[in-house]
């Protein structure tokens, strides 16, 4: 049965403390929540006595029926059988009948963990609590010229303030997970989702070590941006390695080109 659900991530966060640190980091009382991926409702249950009103998604039928019969009577309570990666902010909202969602909470399945914080910046949230591998948040919080500054990194501060909590150890999770996790909790900035600069973010750290003039002269990057070479010569930038490039240098650069 184990081996049949692995590709849900379903490690269950079972050591009390942590349960307790993250709702004491993210503080529920009296607000609306959506919490992404209740599993067998370990945090639910602790975020359900406080909320003004929580809503749970949870992709296995099996999981919503344990959170059912747990949390079901509850009137605060929504249970959603649906994949997050399928909902936008008014799906949720519709139907859970909220007019907004305050926080955001989930120890993230590994699996969808890239996918599930872009579809974020599309939501509209005071703050969240992420459990996500220990690895994944060093690079969401990495620093520009280190080796963690990264396309994630840029996309995670370019769309929220993310503060590193703490180190979750493997042994608090059963089944124990190969790798370690960590905390994150991110703010939401008062950023408009931008496709098209967030593409040429991708395109840019396709290139990662190469300098901005080299990775300007890339077959696709010509074809899609053929005027960056130009650019960044013009600003004195092109020996500049994208791996360097701040979060502001880069906004800069593809105001001149787009
Ligand atoms: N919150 C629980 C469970 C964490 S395990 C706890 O802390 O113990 C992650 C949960 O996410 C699993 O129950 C898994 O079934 C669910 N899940 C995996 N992918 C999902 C998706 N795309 N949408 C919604 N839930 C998902």
């Amino acid at each position: 049965m184990y081996n049949k659900r692995k590709h849900f991530g379903q490690h269950m966060l079972t050591d009390e403390r942590v349960l307790n640190y993250e709702k004491e980091m993210l503080q529920p009382e009296g607000k609306i929540i959506l919490e992404i991926g209740g599993g067998t409702g370990n945090l639910s249950k602790r975020l359900a006595e406080e909320a003004k009103h929580l809503i749970i998604v949870e992709k296995d039928r099996d999981m919503t029926g344990t959170l059912d019969a747990l949390l079901g009577d509850k009137k605060n309570v929504t249970i959603l059988e649906e994949d997050a990666l399928n909902l936008s902010e008014k799906d949720v909202l519709f139907a859970s009948k909220q007019k907004r969602i305050d926080q955001i909470i989930s120890n993230v399945p590994y699996s969808i963990s890239s996918p599930l914080l872009f579809k974020l910046r599309n939501f509209n949230f005071e703050k969240a609590i992420l459990c996500l591998q220990k690895e994944f948040v060093d690079r969401m919080v990495g620093l520009p010229g280190t080796k963690d500054w990264s396309r994630l990194s840029v996309m995670t501060q370019l769309y929220f303030k993310p503060v590193y909590l703490k180190k979750v150890g493997k042994e608090s999770f059963s089944p124990q997970p190969e790798v370690d996790s960590a905390i994150v909790m991110l703010f939401k900035k008062d950023e408009r989702t931008d496709e098209k600069r967030d593409k040429f973010i991708e395109h840019l750290f396709s290139h990662k070590k190469n300098t901005l003039h080299a990775a300007s002269k890339a077959k696709e990057m010509r074809e899609t941006y053929p005027n960056l070479e130009k650019t960044v010569a013009d600003m004195k930038m092109e020996k500049r390695r994208i791996f360097t490039l701040t979060i502001e240098e880069i906004q800069e650069i593809y105001s001149k080109i787009k």
